[in-house]
């Protein structure tokens, strides 16, 4: 059975990646459960920029095929902010839902027309050999009124998706992996996963 690292020590992203690639034959390890505590400093300017970093790190530490993804909320009316700085919006630490709030408050008065917003996510594949993988995808989205449900994590409470009715908080794990950045963008990974291994 193959072994694949996943590069992230978020847990929610884990769980998300765990249950779409359930399916298959590989054994896939998070950083943790690897034995690999490095930080790798995201200091790209682009999503593939920064997956491919942590892809290509954490393969040249444990010599094993490694997969990695960087994603974030890209708002329309504040210029693509958070964009590529998601995770660091106000500080690392600062809970969700001061980072969720501070955004509702940029957006008040905002009409609906203006608060387009999307999730993008980019995985990157690294083989010890030096191959690369590349998958990028997005959900496309308005960024809503209010905070609303309690599943998922980061800006999920306020990214409302017209397609369902419902904040992306409020859909259960197996709804938001059918429909989201890093659900479509992992299915096009394990598609070329399959050719290789
Ligand atoms: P990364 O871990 O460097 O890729 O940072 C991604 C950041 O983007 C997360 O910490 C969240 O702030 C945000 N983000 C990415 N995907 C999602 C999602 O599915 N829901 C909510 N927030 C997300």
């Amino acid at each position: 059975m193959e072994t694949i690292i996943f590069a992230t020590k978020n847990k929610g992203k884990i769980r998300e990646i765990n249950a779409i690639l359930a399916d298959m034959d590989w054994q896939v390890v998070s950083m943790e459960e690897a034995g690999i505590t490095v930080d790798v400093i995201e200091d790209g300017t682009t999503f593939e920029e920064n997956a491919l970093k942590k892809a290509t790190q954490i393969m040249q530490i444990s010599g094993k095929i490694t997969m990695a993804d960087d994603s974030g909320l890209e708002i329309d009316y504040l210029d693509k902010a958070p964009g590529v700085y998601s995770a660091r919006f106000m500080g690392e630490d600062t809970p969700y839902a001061q980072k969720c709030s501070a955004i509702l408050e940029k957006m008040q008065g905002v009409a609906q027309d203006a608060r387009t917003a999307r999730f993008v996510s980019c995985i990157a594949t690294v083989f010890p050999s030096g191959k690369k993988r590349i998958s990028y995808d997005t959900v496309e989205g308005i960024i809503g009124w209010e905070m609303k449900g309690e599943n998922g994590f980061g800006y999920d409470p306020i990214f409302y998706v017209p397609d369902k009715q419902k904040y992306m908080a409020e859909l259960s794990a197996e709804e938001k992996n059918a429909i989201s950045h890093r659900g479509k963008a992992l299915r096009k990974m394990k598609e070329m996963l399959k050719k290789e291994l």
